[in-house]
């Protein structure tokens, strides 16, 4: 079986663990790595997704699976006024983010708080944030409703959702059915957690997708 995102199904505790040593070895180099295997392109999918967020000048915005900050650095930039929570359940990465921000003299530190948590239980309280973002992190959950579900819960009332994230695991093994079926499976997951307005852009002619939606 395969999941919303095309992975093969592998026992959840097992999934978990990788997932945490994967990103553990490689949080002083997954900025170079990323560069590596995308060839930079991942920085002209997250510039375009933090640009076309509706977002208030003085938004509270959370970022989970935030990993080393590409996604709330862009944020802050572009809404100076905006104060930005990384979550991340590895805590090497955000260590690594949270050291980048304190060099960055385009960031008011002070404005982004860094906090370890799993995306499946979010350590926040109901109703507390203006926007949820997550960028190439729902893949690696386990449970991608229950993902959603928090991130349903903490989101004020009328508040934002939005994910940014790879369409299938390979393009060269994507068929045009392939591609469809994940958005309107991504979509009609996101529904029914209660969210509203779902939609969704392809990017690259689909090898990512952004869905966005409303509390
Ligand atoms: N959002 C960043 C970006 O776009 O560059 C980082 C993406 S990185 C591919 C995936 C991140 O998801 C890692 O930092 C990993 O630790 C985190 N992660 C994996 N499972 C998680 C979970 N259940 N809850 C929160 N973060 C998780």
């Amino acid at each position: 079986a395969s999941t919303h995102f095309g992975f093969e199904q592998v026992n959840e505790e097992e999934k978990a663990d990788r997932v945490r040593q994967v990103f553990t070895g490689v949080a002083d180099k997954y900025d170079l790595m990323n560069d590596a295997m995308s060839m930079g392109i991942h920085r002209l999918w997250k510039d375009y997704f933090v640009q076309s967020l509706p977002l208030k000048r003085d938004a509270k915005m959370l970022d989970v699976a935030g990993g080393t900050g590409d996604i709330s650095f862009r944020a802050l930039r572009r809404f100076p006024r905006a104060h930005v929570t990384v979550c991340d359940i590895n805590e090497e990465m955000l260590r690594v983010g949270e050291q980048k921000a304190k060099e960055d003299r385009t960031l008011d530190s002070s404005r982004l708080s860094f906090v370890v948590g799993d995306g499946e239980k979010l350590p926040f309280e109901d109703d507390s944030f203006d926007a949820y973002t997550i960028s190439f992190g729902i893949r690696n959950c386990t449970h991608v409703d229950q993902v959603v579900r928090e991130a349903r819960r903490v989101l004020k009332p009328g508040g934002l959702f939005a994910c940014l994230e790879f369409s299938q695991i390979h393009p060269a093994l994507r068929t045009v059915y392939d591609a469809y079926s994940f958005q309107t499976d991504f979509s009609s997951l996101i529904s029914s957690t209660g969210l509203r307005d779902v939609r969704y852009e392809n990017l690259s002619f689909g090898i990512c997708a952004i869905h966005t939606a409303r509390k």
